[in-house]
């Protein structure tokens, strides 16, 4: 049986490169790893610029009576004003270079045409072209994440289509016979297929595409013309929950052996989620989940999200170091636990309070849980604990 780390570095080593990069629509990007760098191509801001609602001078201009010059909203202002005159300008104007600027509250108004300065007109309130970047200067690094204020920097330098890591194409395929739709009524035996939502959900949260999805009984038939379908939709990973275990309806390993796929990993040490199985084809890969909705849970936090990360090259996750509250008793195992646990902050630390769960099927903890604390194997939960959060931080 494989230790976490050993499935791990085997996830390494089967994704040693990102997949290849796309231009998509800025409005798009949300998210996405850029995969260039970007420079300013221009001057930013990229003309001199007011700071503040308010008039201009001459830079020599002393307090006192000046008389206000006409001019229209918006109209360019090519030279400056001469000693004793001055100009409304607003946050933003245009301005041209040289200028001193005063504060509308440092000025009264005399009448139409004069105003009173009440100080000292000042060149620190223009905000001067290239005084954020110059033409060229690089603005995001390559492998950014773009999150929406790198978007809004974007937009205003003009990057309508950025090149970003293109998003791993998942498949989704759920088995068992006793499975049902959950709009269904269950008879007796059967259970509502929760997996499919959850799977999806997981995937939109993380950088991934869900292509296509499937439900299936336990005919070991139907399970391979189903996994020759989601192979048609181009993925770069299927994931196959349930039926990866070794009990009589459990195909997933005989089924991917048929399809082509090498099994390279079949059973984990870890608890909850020990069936787990690893599998590549060419550039596709195939996890095959635990059914257990716990155990799917977790291996997708531990072992698929690893993949997706490593395809849009998102750098390693690291695990924050929570204190350890009184929850749920953690018991020591053989194997390496993940136990789902609610994070919070107290006092400027993390802390961890361990959820309770009876068996790799409670579903009411997953649905407070967002994140998963290491009990390494053999071993005490000792505090601080190592956390996964299971949501974005
Ligand atoms: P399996 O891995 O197929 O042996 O399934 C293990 C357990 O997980 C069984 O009790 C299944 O009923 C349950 N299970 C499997 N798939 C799902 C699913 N999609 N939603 C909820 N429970 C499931
Ligand atoms: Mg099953």
């Amino acid at each position: 049986m494989n230790t976490v780390d050993q499935v791990l570095s085997c996830i390494d080593s089967l994704i040693r490169h990102p997949l290849e990069p796309e231009r998509i629509p800025l409005d798009q990007s949300l998210y996405r790893i850029l995969r260039e760098a970007i420079q300013a191509t221009e001057d930013q801001p990229p003309f001199h610029r007011s700071s503040i609602d308010g008039y201009l001078t001459h830079p020599d201009q002393n307090p006192g009576k000046v008389r206000l010059l006409p001019r229209l909203p918006g109209e360019p202002i090519p030279v400056l004003p001469l000693l004793g005159t001055a100009l409304r300008i607003y946050t933003g104007s245009s301005l041209p270079p040289g200028a001193a600027l005063i504060m509308q509250e440092d000025t009264r108004i005399l009448s139409d045409q004069e105003i009173e300065l009440l100080k000292k007109p000042s060149p620190s309130l223009v905000r001067p072209q290239g005084s954020h970047a110059r033409k060229g200067d690089i603005l995001l690094d390559s492998l950014s994440l773009l999150q929406p204020g790198s978007l809004a920097l974007l937009a205003s330098i003009g990057i309508n289509q950025p090149k970003v890591s293109r998003l791993p194409r998942v498949a989704h395929l759920v088995t068992g016979a006793e499975l049902v739709d959950p709009s269904a009524q269950p008879r007796t035996g059967e259970i509502r297929d929760s997996n499919s939502i959850m799977i999806r959900s997981l995937l939109l949260s993380y950088p991934a595409n869900p292509v296509w999805h499937g439900r299936i009984g336990d005919d070991r038939r139907g399970f391979a013309d189903s996994l020759a379908e989601a192979l048609l939709h181009k993925p770069d990973l299927v994931l196959l929950s349930g039926g990866s275990s070794v009990g009589d309806h459990d195909h997933s390993g005989s089924v991917l052996e048929e399809l082509g796929f090498k099994i390279l990993i079949r059973q984990v040490a870890v608890r909850p989620g020990k069936p787990l199985i690893l599998a590549q084809k060419g550039e596709i890969l195939a996890f095959g989940l635990p059914g257990n909705p716990l155990s799917h849970f977790v291996c997708f936090h531990l072992f698929v999200r690893r993949a997706l990360d490593r395809w849009v090259n998102q750098p390693e996750r690291h695990l924050l170091h929570a204190d350890l509250l009184p929850g749920a008793e953690l018991k020591a195992d053989p194997r390496e636990t993940w136990w789902p646990c609610r994070l919070a902050t107290q006092s400027s630390k993390f802390t961890a309070s361990p959820l309770p769960w009876r068996d790799s099927s409670d579903l009411s903890c997953l649905a407070q849980a967002n994140g998963l604390l290491r009990i390494p194997a053999g071993q005490e939960a000792g505090s601080p604990v190592e956390v996964l959060p299971t949501i974005s931080w």
